[in-house]
């Protein structure tokens, strides 16, 4: 779930761990959730920003410039000359559609897809029922609230709460 911004491969990385069969999920459309959804096979996202995937709409990723793409948010750069300006969100087709009540089946767990609006109109969070176990995305998370971005909506976002 979440595959980051894209600068440095994950698909790539995650290549040397896993040698099973790959569903990146993208928990919601913006740039530092779905950045690197374009380089796996499969890939899924709430219906309400599949298009936005697939079109790479870099406004509805937060990464339109002037973005929220800035070079202070990094560590270290991904490669030498990386420039913050020249960040592009790829676009990429959903292999799967998402919609509240699915269920990804993974073999040994089952995550029930949540749709939690609010943050964003696709904000999903997957709930392991067995386990209790939620992976929230930015519906929940420990900092300021963004509920006030332009896909934001805050009626729909206390309704999730
Ligand atoms: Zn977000």
């Amino acid at each position: 779930m979440d595959t980051g911004l894209g600068v440095a491969s994950l698909r790539q990385h995650l290549a040397e761990l896993i040698d099973k069969p790959l569903l990146a999920i993208a928990s919601h459309i913006h740039f530092d959730h779905a950045g690197g959804i374009h380089e796996f096979e499969h890939r899924a996202i709430h219906e309400l920003e599949a298009q936005a995937l697939r079109e790479g709409d870099a406004h509805e990723a937060l990464c339109a410039q002037p973005g929220w793409v800035h070079l202070d948010h990094f560590e270290m750069l991904p490669h030498q000359g990386f420039r913050v300006d020249e960040y592009i969100f790829n676009a990429a087709e959903p292999t799967q559609v998402l919609q509240d009540g699915d269920v990804l089946d993974l073999g040994d767990r089952a995550l029930e897809v949540l749709h939690l609006p609010g943050h964003s109109a696709g904000c999903i969070a997957l709930y392991d029922p067995r386990s209790q176990a939620l992976f929230s995305g930015d519906v929940i998370y420990d900092g300021e609230l963004l509920d006030e971005l332009h896909c934001s909506n805050i009626p729909d976002y206390i309704h999730t709460y």
